[in-house]
């Protein structure tokens, strides 16, 4: 937090010219920000502040311009940045908003290939034999991006899934099913309501890892290295002046990042609006606040945490296809709503907006016919 707030670091003091001898928390910061270069002193007295700029701050998220990949995790792991792009006859004259498209990911279309990524990786990282399976409950997108990207490194996988009709999506229940890979139908709406069964699991089976989405941190890092540093050099690259980030709740992890992010370096101009489902509605992929999540407890600072209706989500998709050609899914949805509720409560805000897209509407088509059909009754 004080990297990002000061925007830059004290140099690190190494022996023998390799081995990081005090400065261990400023060094495991730095990776976790996925610096490119870490600074080391030249000798012990002479402490230099370096810039992150000076570190390849963003290198990790320039993306190739050929857009040639070894495989498919190698777009997961440099394929960004997703683009942005100003959605016209949205926000007022004083308020742009722009809109960030996460269905750009190859394996499950949505934001939650960078989790998965990350959470394999770290997980090979720390030595993880091969063979093992990993397991987590999730409505959709996650199963499908922890089942495509554990592939490469040898894991199997085993998703618990909320069976109850409409809550695990269609496309994700055919690709895991062609995959081969396990399903477990749990009789619940939410995936966190399937978190006891798969810690028993975990508990049970010493073959089986719990990849935890909910709780596993790589989720928050991964949002933190990735999507947020990609939304900052976009918005720089064309001179944004970004004081609103908005976005959808599930597990928090992206939300929360993208807070942590703006609120430290822009130190508290960046207003983050987040949008849960109202009060006894479902809206996929999303959920209410008192069901727990870790990280937005641990951020406290510049957020606002808007109920929108599923008929509001799917009205505001509505207004997209017509204004902007674009259909994606009801979190994002959920998000716009959020927005504009935002914004006509704050007709004094002027910026830049910005609005997290989570992923498609082809996944939903059925959800959506359905809420539209009880929209015209
Ligand atoms: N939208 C969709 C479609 C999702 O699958 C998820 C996943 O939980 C979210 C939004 C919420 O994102 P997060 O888990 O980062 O809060």
């Amino acid at each position: 937090k004080i990297i990002l707030e000061t925007w830059s670091v004290t140099c690190v003091r190494v022996r023998d010219s390799y081995v990081v001898e005090d400065d261990l928390e400023t060094y495991w910061a730095l990776r976790r920000l996925d610096t490119r270069y870490t600074p080391v002193c030249e000798d012990q007295e002479a402490r230099r502040e370096v810039s992150l700029n000076d570190l390849g701050f963003y290198d990790n998220v320039i993306g190739d311009s050929v857009r040639v990949y070894d495989n498919i995790v190698d777009i997961v792991a440099r394929g960004g940045p997703t683009p942005l792009v100003r959605l016209e006859d949205f926000g007022s004259e004083k308020v742009r908003v722009w809109a960030k498209l996460e269905w750009y990911w190859p394996c499950s279309l949505s934001l939650k290939d960078r989790i998965a990524y990350h959470i394999v990786k770290d997980l090979h990282a720390r030595g993880l034999a091969e063979g093992k399976i990993l397991i987590d409950a999730s409505s959709g997108n996650f199963g499908v991006s922890l089942r495509a990207l554990s592939r490469w490194f040898y894991y199997r996988t085993r998703i618990y899934a909320p069976a109850r009709p409409g809550r695990f999506g269609r496309y994700s229940k055919l690709f895991l099913e062609l995959a081969g890979t396990e399903i477990i139908p749990m009789d619940v709406g939410t995936t966190v309501e399937a978190i006891s069964r798969v810690l028993e699991e975990g508990a049970r089976d010493p073959d089986v890892v719990i990849a935890s989405q909910l709780t596993n941190d790589m989720n928050f890092e991964a949002h933190l290295k990735t999507l947020a540093k990609e939304i900052d050099l976009q918005a720089r690259a064309r001179n944004l002046d970004v004081v609103i980030i908005a976005g959808p709740l599930g597990t928090s992890g992206h939300m929360a990042a993208l807070n942590f992010y703006f609120t430290s370096k822009y130190k508290g101009k960046v207003k983050t609006v987040m949008a849960q489902p109202a009060r006894d509605d479902h809206i996929p992929g999303i959920r209410r606040v008192e069901t727990g999540m870790k990280w937005l407890e641990a951020i406290s600072r510049n957020y606002v945490v808007i109920d929108v209706t599923s008929l509001e989500a799917v009205k505001t998709l509505e207004e997209l296809v017509k204004t902007n050609g674009i259909l994606p899914g009801p979190s994002s949805g959920a998000a716009l709503a959020a927005l504009t509720k935002y914004l006509e409560a704050n007709k004094d805000i002027e910026g830049d907006a910005i609005v997290v897209f989570p992923d498609h509407g082809f996944k939903y088509v059925d959800w959506i016919e359905a809420k539209l059909a009880s929209l015209k009754q």
